[in-house]
């Protein structure tokens, strides 16, 4: 079925502990993700024998090839360092070539106990697999970098969240699940060869193009120890930037931006307290355990350079190991080193602001129909949708609608005042044509997200949908959660497009989500 391979085990036992899922009751495939089946190499007659994929994507049974483990990895949660997390409630399967040449990790989550469960049942409650499974394929449709899910089985037991819950098992594909985190496991323990392992395994696996002697320094085929690892937390930094301002662009709050949450690949990994933001609110938070707003929508780009500094701690003792003599004198050798150290991995991390600023402009320029970046102007609108509490998608979808003239420019200029005035004759003054204007607009600003209250409100009517058929166990309940989330896929599926469903979904929230709360550990 999939073609396994486990490049990951070659590290070393120090990297995983060998993990078997927990065998389940009466596992049934309620969602299965064709699209990534198919990149994967599923055949179509593997794809409809639901009866085997249940078996699998429950942990039931290890599919041939595969070989089953848990990663160890530590990690700073709200801020404080925790040495000993791992994958308390994971099994990853191995890793799968897809159909693009990319190294996938296929992972199932809610599968039972491991080593690293600590306190934890290492179950997934019904809801949160549904929710991690419509949320990513939202992302990936919206064009933000992310994990997906491949399946959801429900595995027939109820599990204890505070009330009684179906529990479900989530497969999990990603480029990898080396986090910051991974890097602080072995940083934290010393274990400089380990690091070392995990370095060049990641940039193996993450940045070949560190080690290809066309992006080396001129006066030398290859980069210098010291360039790699600089290079390495360089591309690692890019890709957090290009995935937080992904995640600004359509209003999406994370949630539990820790460094165990933080991949080196750059995409969304841990959806369990993420939100969308409805009303533009820098300081939106929706996480129950986020009192001091930590992963704020506003803040989440700083805490992407906060994170890249810990990894950049993780990286110090290599460079320290690896660091250029330049015939500096040996009696204050290991100091200077250290020094020169800093110095580098600080020059690095600095670069993240400006960076960061600049990536952030130029995707809110497009979001205005614009190549040039103009931050009075969106600064200015930021400012006008925070004090009058607009909603952020919407918004911008009033905006290109009205360069088509399909909405009556008053109703803007009576939201926005003199600022819709200003963006027009701006667009004028930088000489792009009102389509030009529209059809970049149209690429970056979605038509529908997936908003919480419809989130909600489908997930409430699967988990009573597959509690009423376990306790009744006549009805069909796959058929059930399909004909539920489907139209609702299908639209998220298309998120710069209105298609005929569309509408069902881009409404507002009565009561703005004031009230609304999300979990972590579900
Ligand atoms: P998360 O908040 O999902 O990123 O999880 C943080 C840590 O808690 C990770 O080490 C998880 O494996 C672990 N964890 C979360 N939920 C459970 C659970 N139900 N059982 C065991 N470990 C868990
Ligand atoms: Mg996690």
């Amino acid at each position: 079925m999939l073609k396994f391979s486990n490049s990951y085990i070659d590290l070393g036992e120090q990297f995983f502990q060998r993990s078997i899922p927990q065998k389940v009751a009466a596992p049934k495939l309620l969602l299965f993700n064709g699209e990534l089946a198919d990149s994967l190499f599923f055949t179509e007659a593997q794809q409809k024998n639901h009866e085997v994929l249940s078996q699998y994507f429950s942990g039931n049974e290890l599919p041939d090839g595969s070989s089953s483990i848990a990663l160890a990895y530590s990690g700073h949660q709200f801020g404080h360092f925790n040495p000993n997390l791992g994958d308390g409630r994971a099994h990853l399967l191995g890793e799968v070539i897809d159909k693009t040449g990319i190294r996938r990790d296929v992972q199932l989550k809610g599968s039972g106990q491991t080593a690293f469960s600590r306190r934890g049942d290492g179950k997934c409650a019904l809801a949160p697999a549904l929710r991690e499974f419509i949320m990513s394929e939202a992302l990936y449709a919206l064009g933000v970098p992310t994990s997906r899910c491949l399946a959801v089985v429900s595995t027939g037991e109820v599990i204890n969240r505070g009330l009684a819950k179906p529990g479900a098992v989530v497969t999990r594909v990603a480029a990898s699940h080396i986090r910051v985190g991974s890097f602080q496991y072995f940083a934290a323990r010393g274990n400089t060869s380990s690091l070392k392992s995990l370095l060049d395994y990641s940039i193996e696996r993450h940045f070949p193009e560190i080690n290809s002697a066309d992006i080396s320094d001129v006066n030398s085929n290859n980069f210098s120890e010291e360039q790699r690892i600089l290079k390495f937390l360089e591309y690692t930094l890019d890709k957090q930037i290009t995935l937080i301002v992904e995640w600004l662009r359509i209003g999406f709050i994370h949630g539990v931006m820790n460094t165990d949450n933080t991949a080196i690949c750059g995409e969304t990994i841990d959806f369990g307290p993420c939100a969308m933001m409805g009303t533009y609110d820098e300081k939106a938070v929706f996480s129950s355990i986020d009192e001091y707003g930590r992963y704020a929508f506003g803040n989440q780009g700083k805490i992407g350079q906060w994170n890249m500094a810990r990894l950049a701690d993780c990286l110090l003792p290599l460079l320290i190991e690896f660091t250029d003599e330049n015939g500096s004198d040996t009696t204050s050798s290991e100091k200077a080193k250290e020094q020169r150290a800093l110095e580098k991995v600080e020059s690095v991390i600095h670069q993240y602001t400006s960076k960061f600023d600049e990536a952030y402009y130029v995707m809110y320029a497009k979001k205005l129909g614009m190549n040039e970046v103009n931050t009075t102007l969106i600064n200015d609108l930021l400012a006008i949708m925070q004090a009058q509490s607009l909603d952020y998608t919407q918004t911008f979808l009033l905006l290109t609608k009205s360069l088509a003239n399909s909405i009556k420019e008053e109703e803007l200029i009576r939201k926005l005042g003199d600022w819709y005035k200003t963006w027009i004759a701006t667009l004028k003054q930088y000489k792009i044509t009102k389509l030009e204007a529209r059809n970049l607009m149209k690429e970056n600003n979605p038509v529908v997200i997936p908003r919480n209250h419809h989130v909600e409100a489908l997930l409430a009517r699967c988990e009573q949908a597959v509690t009423d058929n376990e306790n009744q166990n006549s009805i069909d309940k796959p058929k059930i959660i399909t004909d539920i989330v489907d139209e609702f896929l299908h639209v998220l599926h298309s998120p710069y497009q209105e298609i005929d469903a569309t509408k069902n979904y881009q409404d507002t929230p009565e009561d703005n989500d004031r009230y609304y709360q999300t979990f972590c550990g579900t």
